[in-house]
């Protein structure tokens, strides 16, 4: 079959799986050709592994330090007529070449808030790789169900405290236009906590902890966004900021229950970039699409890989690496610096529906967005016949 994109909104509803695999072989070559020191992970569990920057973790730890992974993500397999989800197949790819190297790589394709997933998890573990010494936390997700109530709660992204009136960019109707939201209830800022917060990466590792399959001075990271003034007012201090927040206070639970086998626990923040989570939020593809453009112009631009390639090897395992004053590491600093924010502002307060693809890269931001489904990869034949039916 040829595929083609299929975009709804600020999704895209089919993905190319030799586009895919493409794209994480890609992602590998980077890895390979960066000089990672001796220190690093053996035995990692990836939880939210198949895409952004959970798969660039996942990459990082296999072909950049030689470890074993394990991954959890939640993906749609494909039918006879019906593509995979994009983290299908890059899974799918990411096994293959695993294997091709003589790595080890398995995945349980679930849901990792359920305390199911979490048991089957510790099964996999114990059977083929005793203990792990990096859990990285990389879920995006809009919902989750609670395993002690059975309750089902929905994040929403709002404003907290007052209505917030911005710029947008529709990326349906190609438009740029004024967008007002309503601030968030208290429900609607608590649900978002419960999902997007910090209580179910608390759960895995007490849960990983209890079974003795974490190693001694085990290092676990969620990670996170905080961004700047521009997006404080939709991301930062909105719902989403404050279900992030309590990342910082399980990070410290974290630390301190499970101080008997020195767990190191962190919240990362790192840079805003084009992801299947991060192109459904209000306001981000038009703030991304100008970061784009001025990082670009400074040299500074970079991908998943490129942030998740720094990080472990400036801060997971570097010696005495800098934090923040919440104990995080910071590896958004290329974005977040007063100079890159001062030209984004500028750009941002000129931006208008007439000059919108001027001022801003908005063309190199749809392209990783299709990229993202394994659509637009450079030396991919797309008027191929491709199988669908990929599998791991
Ligand atoms: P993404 O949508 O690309 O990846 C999400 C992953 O979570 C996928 O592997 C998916 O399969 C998995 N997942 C979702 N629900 C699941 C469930 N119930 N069970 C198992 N797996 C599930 O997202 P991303 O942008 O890479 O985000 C990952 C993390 O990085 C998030 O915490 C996000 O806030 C953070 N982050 C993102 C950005 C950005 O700009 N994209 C910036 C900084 C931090």
């Amino acid at each position: 079959m040829v595929i083609k994109p299929k975009v709804r909104g600020f999704i895209c509803t089919n993905a190319h799986p030799v586009g895919c695999a493409k794209s994480v072989e890609n992602q590998i070559k980077y890895i390979q050709g960066q000089g990672f020191g001796e220190s690093g992970p053996k035995n990692v569990l990836v939880i939210g592994c198949s895409t952004g920057y959970g798969l660039a973790s996942r990459i990082t730890s296999a072909f950049g330090y030689g470890a074993k992974t394990l991954g959890i993500c939640f993906e749609k397999p494909p039918t006879e007529k019906r593509s995979a989800t994009a983290g299908f197949y890059n899974t799918a790819a990411f096994h293959n070449f695993a294997k091709a190297d003589g790595l080890y790589a398995d995945t349980i394709n679930g849901d990792a808030f359920s305390d199911e997933i979490k048991a089957q998890t510790i099964d996999k573990i114990k059977q083929d790789l005793g203990k792990i010494d990096l859990v990285i936390y990389s879920l995006a997700s809009p919902r989750r169900t609670d395993p002690d109530t059975g309750e089902t709660f929905k994040s929403t992204l709002k404003p907290v405290g007052q209505a917030y009136t911005t710029k947008t960019y529709d990326t349906d109707k190609d438009k740029v236009h004024e967008v007002s939201l309503e601030p968030a209830n208290q429900e609607e800022i608590e649900h978002t906590v419960k999902v997007m917060g910090g209580e179910d990466w608390e759960r895995w590792m007490l849960q990983l902890s209890e079974a003795d399959v974490l190693a001694d001075g085990c290092k676990t990271t969620a990670y996170t966004y905080i961004g700047k003034e521009l997006t404080w007012p939709i991301y930062g201090q909105a719902t989403i900021g404050k279900a992030k927040e309590d990342l910082d206070r399980a990070a410290s639970t974290i630390i301190s229950s499970l101080s008997d086998k020195s767990v190191s626990a962190h919240v990362s923040s790192l840079k805003a970039l084009v992801t299947q989570a991060s192109s459904a939020i209000p306001v981000m593809p038009l703030y991304i699409s100008l970061i784009y453009k001025v990082m670009k112009e400074e040299g500074t631009h970079q991908g998943c890989i490129e942030q998740i390639a720094g990080l472990f090897a400036e801060r997971l395992f570097a010696e005495n690496p800098p934090v923040d004053e919440a104990n995080r590491y910071r590896m958004d600093g290329v974005e977040t610096n007063d100079a890159t924010q001062a030209k984004i502002k500028s750009l941002w307060d000129q931006v208008t529906q007439e000059n919108f693809h001027q001022l801003s890269d908005y063309a190199g931001y749809n392209r990783e967005f299709l990229n993202l489904f394994g659509f637009e990869i450079k030396d991919v034949d797309y008027e191929a016949d491709v199988d669908l039916l990929v599998t791991w």
